[in-house]
């Protein structure tokens, strides 16, 4: 509860995109204790809520009888009332055709204090990413923001076409697909050159954005070609043109790309983000998930222990996190690492070493087992203890071969990976995916198991390695592209490198 009591923040959402949300909303929404939504919200918008957050939508649906605008103001009203801290997400800018305004003074006659917190308007985003500045110095001194759908209730003469039409500078109509051959043609009629540019931006910032241009002549029957669908924007003014240099949504590397993502939760974010940023549209289809084991007697034994031996050995990022998890549970801390050498299988787990404080003696430049064995020869292991922590399921090629060379080897479960459901939603979605990419063999063996069927022949499977490559094959698919550098960047850099190669179907 904030420290106000009752309080309603009128919040916009910003046009899609994430991370184009302020930092203020996200800071808002982390605290409130109601969140009544619209359905133009970004994915993952409310993920930051509280555990204990009441979420409300309040959006239109299609088809579907939307909340009264009234009754979004009671209910708001109410909450307040009721000592809440209560967020109203909008899309975009609540007082740019956001009833904010609405909301505001609905609030104040009932005596509830309020915040506005302005989030990006479509008119400047959804323009933005398509290459068109609106306003430039050559072109346009001016922008104005026009409804292209009057509230049929209004009056039909509501807007002013001479003087639109006169407007020295861009315009940029909001709701304008439906009545977008009227308005064209109301804007011609009175006065605008039809063969002025335009343009019309469907799903600003949102994957998949699309931009048709033509002239406010043709831009009605273009968007009808392509089909053009809510939400989507209109832009008329010469600016419209300076797309032609302008675009660079479209000329990221990986635009239009569909790809999966297969690793776990946590994980998946790191990679999902690089993908986004390099403009792939990503399907998240966690196959696994990291259960810990690290309360079992055998961990236990090995963490009070830890100085006995002369080397650690740590396979994976998962398993330096949940072996300091496990030392601190048993009350200890890096310095229990001190009189050991730590190896490290790449570089992703010695980074994740590193940021716990212990840098990794050995780490081989290659991400597989056999490269560690490699990296171990010229060290002296024989009647030495080495600890290997690691996945319950791990192979035993480290192990063995130290073994071989006489070492006293404790293999110590830290965590389990156990398969994943996927959403259905996300099946669904993943079946035009472009790319599937796998970063363990047990990705691999869930997903195909998980997905039967469904899984999308159509996509380029990428592997991080040659292990994973071959429980793919074993899993009846082809691989199409296997990292040289088996890990994350490496696996990038492939994706990369086969995507450029490949023009988009
Ligand atoms: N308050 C919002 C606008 C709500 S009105 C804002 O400030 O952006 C809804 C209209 O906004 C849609 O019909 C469409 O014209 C426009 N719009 C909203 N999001 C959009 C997007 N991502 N891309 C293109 N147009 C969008």
């Amino acid at each position: 509860m904030s420290a106000r009591a009752g309080i309603v923040y009128l919040v916009g959402a910003g046009p899609g995109d994430p991370g184009l949300m302020t930092v203020r909303s996200l800071e808002l929404i982390a605290t409130a204790d109601a969140i009544f939504y619209d359905r133009l919200i970004p994915p993952g918008a409310l993920a930051g809520a509280g555990a204990e957050a009441e979420l409300v939508y309040v959006g239109k649906q299609p088809g579907v009888p939307s909340v009264p605008q009234e009754e979004i103001g009671e209910r708001l009203i109410e909450a307040a009332q009721s000592g809440k801290s209560v967020v109203r997400l909008k899309g975009g800018d609540p007082f740019v055709f956001g009833r904010g305004g609405e909301e505001g003074e609905a609030l104040r006659e009932a005596g509830i204090e309020f915040e506005v917190v302005p989030g990006i308007t479509a008119g400047v985003a959804a323009t933005a990413y398509a290459g068109i500045p609106v306003t430039h110095r050559d072109d346009a001194s001016a922008v104005a923001f026009v409804t292209g759908h009057e509230d049929p209730a209004k009056d039909e003469s509501a807007l002013d076409w001479k003087a639109l039409a006169a407007f020295p500078g861009t315009l940029v109509f909001y709701m304008g697909v439906k009545r977008l051959a009227q308005n064209a043609a109301a804007l011609i009629a009175a006065g605008r050159a039809d063969d002025e540019p335009a343009a019309a931006i469907e799903r600003g910032t949102w994957p998949g954005q699309r931009t048709v241009s033509a002239t406010l002549g043709t831009i009605a029957e273009a968007v009808e070609r392509e089909e053009i669908g809510a939400p989507a924007l209109i832009v008329v003014g010469p600016v419209a043109r300076r797309r032609e240099q302008l675009a660079w949504l479209e000329r990221r590397p990986l635009h239009e790309r569909r790809v999966v993502v297969t690793r776990a939760g946590a994980q998946a974010s790191g990679l999902s983000k690089t993908l986004r940023n390099l403009g792939a549209e990503v399907i998240e289809l966690p196959a696994i998930r990291i259960e810990p084991l690290i309360e079992t007697e055998e961990v236990h034994k090995a963490i009070s222990s830890l100085n006995d031996y002369a080397f650690v050995c740590l396979t994976s990022p998962n398993g330096v996190r949940l072996l300091f998890e496990a030392m601190q549970a048993n009350g200890c801390d890096a310095r229990a690492l001190a009189d050991t050498t730590v190896a490290a299988i790449g570089p992703g787990t010695a980074r994740a070493l590193a940021e716990r404080g212990i840098v990794a003696d050995i780490v081989p430049e290659r991400f597989v087992a056999e490269a560690l064995v490699e990296a171990l020869a010229g060290v002296e292991v024989e009647g030495r203890r080495v600890l290997v922590a690691r996945a319950a399921e791990g192979r035993d090629v480290l192990p063995d071969a130290l073994r071989k060379r006489g070492a006293k080897v404790d293999v110590v479960a830290l965590y389990e990976t156990v398969r994943e459901e996927p959403d259905p939603e996300q099946i669904e979605a993943a079946q035009s995916a472009d790319y599937v990419t796998f970063t363990s063999s047990s990705t691999v063996t869930n997903l195909t198991e998980a997905l039967g069927d469904r899984f999308p022949t159509n996509a380029r499977v990428v592997s991080i390695g040659p292990v994973t490559s071959e429980a793919a094959r074993a899993s009846g698919l082809r691989v199409d592209v296997e990292a040289e550098r088996h890990d994350i960047d490496g696996l990038l850099a492939a994706l990369l490198a086969d995507a450029t190669n490949r023009a988009v179907p």
